[in-house]
């Protein structure tokens, strides 16, 4: 960051920018990295570049941040909602074919706190209903999937395009910042063009299409770089403290701890916990007690389905999805950042203990 400072580019050209670009995109096994300027904006400059006509239906998960809604209805595209896994807490990928009707185009998975969705059936499904996918692997940086023929590959290698936040509480950050990555030639080259207010490079000036400024600086890449150095050793601390309060909270009645599938490597982005409603304690009380024992705690996702601003559009309103009007009650996360030490969640798993007694 020093460098890009002394040398003048602190904008959105410069060397860091290919770099991280080139790098990420490498780490996640793709051709092409896009930076933009944070993970909603991936989103958008993604939806964008599917180029749905308006009333296309797209098959999103309700338990997310709604980043994912607002990219869909920014082109004028329909998000159907599926409901959650109870146990993995992403998508149920067991309900998406009965959403499936003549007016989808396109899948978005997302890998929830930081574990895979189960690829392959959504896979399958969209090679078979010629759907397309844009795979949010905002919370998944380093995560993997065991494909059914054994082999491993990182989120953010699915789909015609993955989308990636670089926000100061994702496992890689620039403060701010996103990327989307692709194999596919032609769409980087609209991403491109997107993310730079749809500039041409023959004829500047000249727009053949309309884009946004969603450009990250040369400083935050510069940050990107530095951190991609550290990728390997920050995915395995965030497993490391997700072993520690696994086994610190084993033995606590009345909670239901995140797993790892067998075909799964979470990062575990956020260490989430499900309290059982038979405790007499709801999400919100328990993050009370929590709280008086010192202990900070962030609320689970509340579903796209129960989102005020979206009723008022005429979205979702009469819709229900169980399992994840669940997890928004009875889910909270523990404290799971890079700084915490072993020490602290020993304390925390302490103060969950106490809270439940
Ligand atoms: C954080 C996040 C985003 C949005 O990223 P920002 O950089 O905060 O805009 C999108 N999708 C998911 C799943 C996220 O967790």
């Amino acid at each position: 960051m020093t460098e890009a400072v002394s040398s003048g580019w602190i904008s959105s050209a410069g060397r860091y920018i290919e770099e991280f670009e080139a790098g990420w995109a490498a780490y996640c096994g793709r051709r092409h990295g896009i930076a933009v300027s944070n993970g909603t904006t991936a989103l958008h400059a993604a939806v964008a570049a599917l180029a749905l006509e308006p009333g296309d239906e797209v098959i999103v998960p309700t338990f997310t941040i709604v980043s994912c809604i607002t990219a869909l209805l920014a082109v004028g595209a329909v998000p159907v909602l599926v409901d959650s896994d109870p146990e993995l807490w992403t998508m149920d990928v067991g309900q998406v074919e009965s959403l499936v009707t003549e007016r989808t185009r396109a899948i978005m998975p997302v890998h929830i706190y930081g574990h895979p969705v189960d690829m392959d059936p959504v896979l399958e499904l969209a090679g078979r209903r010629g759907l397309r996918m844009i795979e949010d692997a905002a919370e998944a940086h380093g995560a993997a999937y065991r494909s059914s023929d054994m082999t491993w590959r990182r989120c953010g290698s699915f789909g015609e395009m993955s989308t990636f936040s670089f926000y100061a509480n994702k496992l890689v950050t620039t403060g701010e910042g996103g990327m989307v990555v692709t194999d596919d030639d032609a769409l980087a080259e609209r991403l491109r063009s997107l993310r730079n207010l749809g500039f041409n490079a023959d004829r500047r000036f000249h727009h053949a299409e309309l884009g946004f400024n969603y450009r990250l600086t040369n400083l935050q890449a510069a940050l990107g770089v530095a951190q991609l150095e550290r990728v390997d050793e920050i995915v395995a601390r965030k497993r490391e403290v997700a072993a520690l309060y696994t086994a610190g909270l084993a033995d606590i009645d009345g909670l239901t701890l995140p797993v790892e599938a067998p075909w799964a490597r979470s990062v575990f982005w956020m260490y989430g916990l499900v309290v059982d409603a038979a405790t007499g304690l709801d999400a919100a009380a328990f993050a009370e007690r929590l709280l008086e024992r010192g202990v900070d705690t962030r609320p689970f996702f509340l579903g796209m389905h129960e989102q005020p601003a979206l009723h008022e559009l005429g979205l979702f309103r009469d819709e229900s999805y169980p399992v994840a009007e669940r997890l928004a009650r009875q889910g909270l996360y523990l404290p799971s950042g890079l700084a915490l030490t072993d020490e602290q969640v020993g304390r925390v798993c302490e103060a969950v203990g106490e809270a439940l007694a």
